[in-house]
């Protein structure tokens, strides 16, 4: 039989009681975490948000609360009403916050019962995540989901007071809308009363924040939903959240300004003493020194070694000269065996022109000055890992003379930028590999780690020297206005179309679109991009001028934007912006291992939701009052 709430009020969380409580009565309700029978006592964990209260069920003080103990299953929701007594010395358990007290239970009451699990809230996740997101519900209660929900509100309400404090209007922007380009493909809704049209869900609010440029509210800003069916990929989801900004008459710096304090702010509110001003890196530099443009500088970037190698050393190892040269170092993985080293090569994309020479000891009987010049120059220590990055002179005949060079005088070409990039991504790939010898992530995982067991919002100091080494945000300038696309020969733009050229770049749009930089940059931390923006293109004509370099027709133009264009001709002030992503940064607070886990209801990599189980057929008949035929159904 199930009790009543009846009148009964909760006077405690979980979480709350104290050895200074002792001697208080007490009224917890909670869900059931563990229940060990001892015969006349019975202990019972109770659990919330907020903690876990032990609770004990003595037959001779409540033989009625103790018989419903005895009913009592994991999950089931109980009140237990009380006195709070502190424990024996020997059953003090240092782990838990509550851990020095209990509940003397005199009733015990069962608000609702509970089938049994598929898997326990009380233990850590199971292995398999489609069992978790089925049961989401069970899911969330575990300890390590309530955290990272916790720290989820906690960095969005911190954004938001930073944001509004320094005069930022929250405005929300429509979700019917049209097709904005971001470059996913657009989920759409049909309409009804207009049939045969469709409205998409923004890929982002760009276009509106723009707009709200136009009419004069300076600061804008939003926490807010954006849509993108992008191919599956595997830590991606359709509909994910950005903390989206926009002002009035900024530089670069204003905007970098703005980001640093509400990311300072969000880092505070969970402990987290980050370091500002961030770094600043020009995206050729951040390709020359980590072969990427989100770079993690926890451990050493690249180093130009092409100085230690003859003109005559390269033509026998067949290194193309007009290449970069680079050596990868990571710290402290000591000897490695052939084999490891074999497993290590799948790790290098050789697709990019470039070649990877891994055995150095091998190189150095023949060219031991060489490599002792790339030791030196790269400042190797003993135990660590070194790999030379090259172009690859024959690939570099066959693939990379068919990329296009820059006439830019200082600027990197597409053939250097496969190099390097080759280089980049292996050197993540083995950071990520040796992750426990070199030890550079572990002030990461220390910084973030919840202080105990289901400790509430108590977390240990993080030192601001910890806090140095653990988050290295950086922003990435400058980025390239466009990507050459080899599939169709066309430039696209690297950020979106609406992002500023630099001005003493414009009058080689057409000429030569390789070597125009845009006002468009990144926030990148730990390896992992946080945010894009850029300083837009206020005025109509440089607009239409950048829809033409992309090979859009003025007719296609006006097709697409053509209410941003004429917008743009009522008095557009200059302005910029930027967007970060929420869950991004949430699951880099948390330490989780993926976004799904910073998402209390998200998608599966197949975009569905396993809960819900949506998408799902609709019926003939809302298919037909949509004037969709049923006969386009997969
Ligand atoms: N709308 C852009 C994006 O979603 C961000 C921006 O440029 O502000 O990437």
């Amino acid at each position: 039989m199930l009790d009543f709430l009846g009148t009964k009020s909760r006077t405690h969380t979980c979480g709350q009681l104290r050895a200074a409580d002792a001697g208080q009565s007490v009224t917890l309700m909670g869900w059931v975490n563990r229940r060990r029978d001892h015969g006349n006592l019975i202990f019972l964990d109770l659990r919330d948000r907020y903690g876990i209260t032990q609770i004990v069920l003595d037959k001779e003080l409540t033989p009625d609360g103790h018989a419903k103990a005895e009913q009592a299953r994991p999950e089931y929701v109980l009140c237990a009403v009380g006195k709070v007594r502190l424990r024996g010395a020997d059953a003090i358990n240092p782990k838990m916050p509550t851990g020095e007290i209990e509940i003397a239970a005199t009733e015990l009451f069962i608000l609702n019962d509970a089938k049994l699990a598929p898997f326990s809230p009380a233990e850590e996740a199971i292995a398999n995540e489609e069992v978790r997101l089925k049961y989401r519900y069970l899911d969330l209660r575990r300890f390590e989901m309530q955290h990272n929900l916790e720290v989820r509100h906690k960095v969005a309400m911190a954004a938001r007071r930073s944001l509004s404090a320094r005069g930022f209007y929250e405005i929300e922007t429509p979700f019917m809308t049209r097709s904005t380009p971001e470059g996913a493909r657009d989920y759409l809704v049909p309409s009804r009363i207009h049939p045969a049209h469709f409205y998409a869900l923004p890929q982002s609010p760009q276009l509106f924040k723009q707009i709200l440029m136009v009419s004069g509210f300076d600061k804008y800003f939003q926490i807010v939903r954006c849509f993108r069916d992008e191919d599956l990929r595997a830590d991606r989801q359709p509909e994910f959240t950005q903390i989206d900004l926009e002002m009035t008459f900024p530089s670069e710096e204003t905007i970098f300004k703005v980001v640093e304090s509400f990311l300072k702010a969000a880092f505070r509110a969970v402990g987290i003493p980050l370091h500002t001003p961030f770094d600043r890196i020009t995206y050729d530099d951040a390709m020359r020194k980590y072969g990427i443009d989100k770079p993690d500088l926890r451990l050493p970037g690249l180093t130009d070694i092409r100085d230690a190698f003859t003109t005559e050393q390269m033509e026998t190892l067949a290194i193309e000269p007009s290449l970069p040269v680079v050596a990868i170092r990571i710290p402290r993985v000591g000897e490695i065996s052939r084999k490891e080293r074999d497993e290590n090569r799948p790790l290098f994309e050789t697709k990019k022109g470039a070649k990877l020479l891994d055995d150095l000891k091998r190189l150095e009987k023949s060219f031991p000055e060489c490599v002792a010049k790339v030791r030196d120059l790269s400042h190797f220590q003993p135990d660590d890992l070194l790999v030379i990055v090259a172009g690859d002179r024959d690939e570099y005949v066959r693939y990379l003379l068919g990329r296009s060079g820059t006439k830019f005088e200082g600027r990197l070409s597409e053939r250097e930028i496969a190099v390097l990039s080759a280089a980049g991504n292996l050197r993540v790939e083995l950071a990520k590999k040796y992750a426990d010898r070199h030890g550079a992530f572990e002030a990461t995982a220390r910084a973030i780690a919840p202080a105990s067991y289901w400790s509430g919002t108590d977390k240990i100091p993080v030192s601001r020297s910890l806090a140095r080494q653990a988050f290295r945000p950086i922003w990435v300038t400058d980025f390239p206005m466009f990507e050459h696309d080899p599939e169709t020969g066309s430039w696209q733009p690297a950020h979106h179309p609406f992002t500023s050229p630099h001005e003493e770049d414009m009058d080689r749009l057409v000429s030569d679109p390789a070597s125009v930089r845009a006002r468009y940059y990144d926030i990148a931390m730990n390896g992992l991009e946080l945010g894009s923006g850029s300083i837009r293109i206020h005025r109509q004509d440089v607009q239409q001028q950048i829809f033409r370099a992309l090979g859009m027709s003025d007719e296609e133009a006006k097709d697409r934007f053509g209410f941003f264009l004429e917008a743009l001709q009522y008095g557009t002030p200059p302005h910029g912006g930027i967007a970060l992503g929420l869950d991004r940064l949430v699951m880099i607070l948390a330490g989780a291992s993926s976004l799904r886990e910073v998402i209390a209801f998200p998608k599966t990599a197949k975009a569905i939701d396993l809960m819900v189980d949506a998408p799902t057929p609709v019926s003939d008949a809302q298919l037909k009052e949509l004037h969709i035929r049923p006969a386009l159904r997969g």
